[in-house]
């Protein structure tokens, strides 16, 4: 069989990441094309096509690609489509549900399999990672939002219509909690994603007049990058933000554990480069809510792979299924 590669494709809000991969999941090549330059999905699908034909290039070119894979948030793995991704700006003729596998496969002519980002992510953990050897487990990203991927007896989790697994919308404020992009107020994500650390950073700051050495950036500009290296410097209120958002994921993490029993919670992100910092206040609030039968048994552990791989890794896992 001549065609022994596959394509993975990560799509981010900001970023969509590419690489080709053989059957022993070493990524030969890759690349990067913005995701937020187009607001008609069609000429995005346009650059990611030249992009793939760039990648098969490497390998001899597109008949020796079996097929592509893509994990996007909002995908849909039953229906091949992107249904309302609120990080996402592609409007155009579809508005809420784009046939996002279809549009790809009619600029290749290639055959497409695509799942929500955060389940590329786990079956790239699984198949690569630091979930290596395991049948079940959660995998969390930290992101400009925050996804999962649930995997029970190896099985990613899909539920009936496609979408399961939408945990960074898990409701942990009910009263005045915190706008989010899905419309309602107090989801997970909007206190421990890149996006709500920096939220937590403003709102700390404006509440107290504590020096600190993120009164040096501008307001409306700070980073969860910028929290992360206040904190790694030693500065008070980068420390406490870092508190405030582990101690927000173990609880959430605490209730998660009793759904599916999991061997581990794999945390994978931008502000797993904050280890202990993050990690510590986490375990103390998962130790303190999660029920005693598990107390001390989960494993909290940060994706070895790089950030861009074990999505590109992941979603090429479902081009080998097609
Ligand atoms: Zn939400």
């Amino acid at each position: 069989m001549n065609r022994k590669y596959v394509i993975g494709v990560d799509i981010g809000g900001q970023t969509s990441k590419l690489g080709v991969v053989d059957a022993r999941g070493n990524i030969l090549s890759q690349s990067t094309i913005r995701t937020d330059t187009h607001e008609d999905v069609q000429l995005y699908v346009r650059d990611l096509a030249a992009a793939i034909r760039d990648l098969a290039e490497h390998v001899g070119g597109m008949s020796f690609v079996r097929g592509i894979g893509i994990g996007v948030p909002m995908g849909n793995y039953y229906l091949g489509t992107v249904e309302n991704a609120s990080n996402l700006k592609w409007g155009g003729e579809w508005k809420g549900s784009i046939p996002l596998a279809e549009l790809v496969t009619r600029e290749t002519g290639l055959p497409v399999a695509l799942t929500n980002d955060a389940n590329a992510a786990a079956m790239g953990e699984m198949a690569y990672g630091a979930a290596r050897g395991m049948k079940d487990f959660i995998m969390i990203t930290l992101g400009t939002g925050v996804g999962s991927g649930i995997v029970v007896g190896g099985n990613v989790v899909y539920g009936h219509d496609g979408f399961a697994g939408e945990l960074g919308h898990v409701v942990m404020v009910h009263e005045g909690g915190r706008q989010c992009g899905c419309g309602r107020c107090g989801c997970l994500e909007t206190y421990t994603s890149a996006v709500g650390v920096a939220r937590t950073a403003r709102q700390l700051l404006a509440e107290s007049e504590q020096p600190s050495l993120l009164r040096s950036v501008d307001a409306d500009a700070i980073t969860s990058e910028d929290v992360c290296k206040a904190a790694l410097q030693g500065d008070a209120v980068a420390i406490d933000i870092f508190n405030f958002t582990g101690d927000m994921l173990g609880k959430a993490l605490a209730n998660f554990v009793a759904f599916s029993s999991p061997e581990a919670i794999i945390l994978f992100g931008g502000l797993t480069k904050a280890g202990d910092l993050l990690k510590k206040p986490l375990m103390e609030a998962l130790d303190r809510y999660v029920l005693s039968l598990w107390r001390g048994k989960i494993k909290v552990e940060f994706s070895e792979l790089p950030a861009s791989d074990a999505a590109i890794l992941g979603a090429s896992a479902l081009a080998w299924e097609l």
